[in-house]
């Protein structure tokens, strides 16, 4: 098998000079075509890897024993995260010459690790999307397919996976964007538990919302990302205090970590990863089918469940009663963040800054005019209004109310099930252009968007694919802080499907 078809586990025994440079002719033979890099690191060839220049670079490291098992694996960064002297623009004009002096928490563990970033992934601008067709660099279209989308708005990060370029990447998700792009391109994308990975040099979308979190090929590679990017930070206050990720095996939890609390949550992720699921309680959620749902998804969510009671897990129907409030009140929230966020580009500290101004006045509204494009506009606009002295109660505070009872809709259901099943999206990917106005693209997050809200941990995984061979994703949620549960069940899944047809298809590219 081609050394770049291989995922970061098969990839452990290898020379790892060898697969950089497998990963780089990848990528000068289909970029033309996918387009899902904004920014190359300066490699030229696997030699130029070797820790010239301290600053882009680290070692290539061969598998040792006791060493990460992301040493020498390449890897390709969401352009929303920051990487020290490497170009990232959020694949916004108005970021197109910033290079960051830092790099973000999970671009630091990573190169510590020994992982080598070959680039940034192309997404929407800003990370607002559903397709990558708001990058102001141009679309990544989807392997499967050239004429659809890759997804988004992570989509070249799981364009860039399932195409071969990279075994995997960190993409970011603030009500979709890791699971959504990863099911539309066949490939495995987990969105963390809020506050577990840190938000430490992420260009902020919506703050309480967004969660960085690995694209991979398999569960097993999500594990080895997620033990290496997971744990507390203390740059960013909403990672979870004293949470213990234990980086090496056997590695014996401090006294003070083992309450029985902690002891819920503090695990290696890796732990559970093949524990039988017989009697595992999954439930369904009866109101996700109301909501556009396509037949070819719907029938792959069925054999879905009945590959999971084969292997002898129960399925219950459930009700999320305020599913269907859940995408209003996250564009509310959503917008209220993005706009507060988006404040701060004002054409001096950094970034574009428009020619020609009378005065300082002018050169803001002419920086924000130039500088942004329609989605981003229409964000600030909302989240202005939502957040407006007059409107407050109305709208934000309202949303923050339904933001609530979507949470306890959650915790509710989990008295009952271990973990809840749903489709990724309610469309395998669309034609590029199909979606043109905003309210129809929006829709494409209404699965994931109410799990982004409660906070909770949710992986997207290959299921089957539709008759002319698009892949269609299944979403397993879990409680809070279980990701382990989730990444046993879904591996659990991958393992009694691995010798279906469908695991042979290829992407076209
Ligand atoms: N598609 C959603 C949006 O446009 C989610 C984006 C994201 O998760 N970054 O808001």
């Amino acid at each position: 098998m081609e050394l770049t078809n291989r995922t970061i586990k098969e990839l452990q025994k290898e020379d790892k000079a060898e697969v950089l440079s497998a990963c780089l002719n990848r990528i000068r033979e289909v970029e033309p075509k996918l387009h899902a890099f904004v920014t190359h690191a300066p490699l030229q060839s696997a030699g130029q890897a070797h820790d010239k220049n301290p600053n882009t670079q680290y070692a290539i490291h061969n598998t040792a024993k006791g060493q990460s098992p992301l040493a020498g694996i390449p890897v390709g960064i969401k352009d929303v995260i920051c990487t020290r002297n490497m170009r990232t623009t959020a694949s916004a004009k108005m970021l197109d010459s910033f290079i960051p002096p830092y790099d973000a928490t999970v671009v630091k563990k990573l190169k510590e690790a020994g992982a080598i970033v070959v680039g940034k992934n192309n997404c929407d601008a800003w990370a607002h999307g559903s397709s990558t067709e708001n990058s102001d660099y141009g679309v990544t279209p989807n392997p499967w397919d050239l004429a659809r989308v890759s997804g988004g708005s992570s989509g070249g990060s799981a364009a860039a996976v399932a195409a071969g370029e990279i075994p995997y990447s960190i993409g970011t998700d603030t009500g979709g964007s890791i699971r959504q792009p990863a099911a539309f391109c066949g490939v495995v994308g987990l969105k963390p538990t809020y506050g577990r990975v840190s938000r430490y040099g992420l260009i902020a979308m919506g703050s309480s919302l967004d969660c960085p979190g690995p694209i991979t090929k398999t569960v097993e590679d999500a594990v080895m990302v997620m033990n290496v990017i997971a744990g507390p930070d203390e740059r960013d206050a909403t990672t979870l205090k004293n949470l213990y990720v234990s980086h090496t095996p056997g590695e014996k939890i401090p006294p003070h970590l083992e309450s029985e609390e902690m002891k819920r949550i503090n695990f290696e992720f890796t732990k559970d990863l093949n524990k039988d699921i017989k009697g595992l309680k999954i439930g369904v959620p009866k109101e996700y089918f109301g909501l556009g749902l396509f037949d070819e998804v719907g029938e792959v969510f069925k054999q879905s469940l009945l590959t999971f009671e084969k292997m002898g897990a129960e399925v219950i129907e459930i009700s999320l009663p305020h599913t269907e409030y859940a995408l209003a009140a996250y564009y509310v929230i959503m917008t209220a963040e993005t706009s507060s966020n988006l404040g701060r580009y004002d054409g001096v500290k950094y970034g574009f800054s428009a020619k020609d101004s009378k005065d300082l006045i002018d050169s803001y509204f002419k920086t924000r005019d130039e500088g942004f494009g329609d989605e981003a506009k229409r964000r600030i606009m909302l989240g202005t209004y939502v957040l407006s002295s007059g409107y407050y109660d109305a709208y934000y505070l309202k949303a923050a109310k339904v933001r609530r009872l979507v949470y306890e809709d959650f915790l509710k259901a989990y008295e009952k099930v271990d973990v809840i099943l749903t489709p990724t999206a309610p469309t395998p990917a669309f034609k590029i252009g199909e979606k043109a106005d905003p309210v129809s693209m929006y829709l494409a997050d209404v699965f994931t968007v109410p799990v982004s809200l409660a906070g909770l941990p949710a992986i997207s995984i290959p299921a089957g694919f539709s008759p002319d061979k698009l892949p269609i994703g299944v979403q397993i949620i879990g409680p809070h802080f279980e990701e382990a549960k989730i990444l046993n069940v879904a591996h659990k899944f991958e393992k009694e499907t691995a010798g279906e047809e469908w695991r042979k298809f290829k992407p076209v590219i």
